[in-house]
């Protein structure tokens, strides 16, 4: 049956397949070795349809697109406040590793930069560190609607080279924003290296968008009343310091990740996912922002668009 959303996702899969500007990301270096032409766009509705077109399958780490998640156990596990009490929620229009608190409150400016997503792993609930990943583990399975597993590979090549990653839990320890640096550091590059699909990536917006139940299985990933902070955040925080230029473009809640995926989502109807594995100076999959980009203007998704 003709589909005008699926002819939409062709053309947008064609107008951006010739770019191949940018670059795979490899300070991690088990990330050189992807294929930097995997492309792939999946978008999944609130009522249970998915279109896709390209590599949907290519298994890629979810890396940083795990911040909202869990950010939102850490919600769901220590209520609202005491989470704000460790981790705010302004854009800090700094590149997502950078060394920083915030100087006046002495916390993470938000969970989306590696210092807010440290300390939100940091207040993952569970009785030792296999319990607490396994939590994460079985939370993010939920949204994507099966079983994920991690990539033994990229989790070691960034356990050994992730020093910025702990120098940031140190600073964190040393604020009283962590409790065990090393532990939630160690649970930070566990949660990175899980492993997902562009299809999984789809049903794990797709479940935000449906305030947090995922459409199929019918499972709740997180409760509705904490879906909207976590939208909140990735709306002025998801894509770094290109937030700005990614919401007027988009006009979306998004979140990016070093291996190439990004996660766009329309509260109630739809979440988007692309898969392209060159970044651009910010960290972002540079097809990626322009697929969501064109699905955007095509779609009408903007969330101030006035039809
Ligand atoms: N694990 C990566 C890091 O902490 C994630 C970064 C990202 O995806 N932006 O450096």
């Amino acid at each position: 049956m003709h589909n005008p959303v699926i002819d939409i996702l062709n053309d947008v899969y064609e107008q951006c397949r010739p770019d191949t500007a940018g670059a795979v990301a490899d300070y991690i270096p088990e990330l050189s070795r992807v294929d930097p032409d995997s492309f792939g766009i999946c978008l999944a509705t609130t009522d249970g349809f998915v279109y896709e077109i390209g590599n949907v399958g290519t298994e890629f780490t979810i890396q940083s697109i795990s911040k909202p998640f869990t950010y939102g156990l850490a919600l769901a596990d220590r209520g609202v406040a005491a989470v704000a009490a460790r981790i705010d929620v302004e854009p800090s229009g700094e590149p997502f590793n950078e060394i920083s608190l915030d100087p006046d409150t002495e916390r993470p400016r938000n969970p989306m930069i590696n210092a807010g997503a440290i300390a939100a792993a940091g207040l993952v609930v569970g009785d030792s560190a296999e319990h607490r990943f396994e939590r994460v583990r079985q939370c993010y399975s939920r949204y994507a609607g099966r079983q994920l597993a991690v990539d033994e590979a990229v989790y070691s090549s960034e356990a050994v080279t992730g020093h910025r990653n702990r120098a940031i839990g140190h600073m964190l320890r040393s604020f009283g924003v962590v409790d065990d640096a090393d532990a939630a550091v160690d649970l930070y590059f566990r949660q990175c290296s899980l492993i997902v699909t562009g299809r999984d990536l789809a049903a794990m917006a797709v479940t935000l968008a449906n305030n947090g139940r995922h459409p199929l299985t019918g499972e709740l990933a997180l409760a509705p009343e904490l879906v909207e902070r976590v939208l909140s955040v990735m709306t002025t925080c998801g894509m770094y310091d290109a937030a700005g230029a990614w919401v007027t473009s988009v006009g979306l809640p998004a979140k990016s990740g070093v291996g190439g995926g990004v996660l766009a989502v329309l509260p109630g109807q739809l979440g988007i996912a692309v898969h392209s594995p060159r970044l651009d100076e910010h960290g972002n999959s540079v097809r990626g922002v322009q697929a969501c980009g064109e699905l955007s203007r095509r779609l009408e998704l903007h969330f101030l668009h006035v039809p």
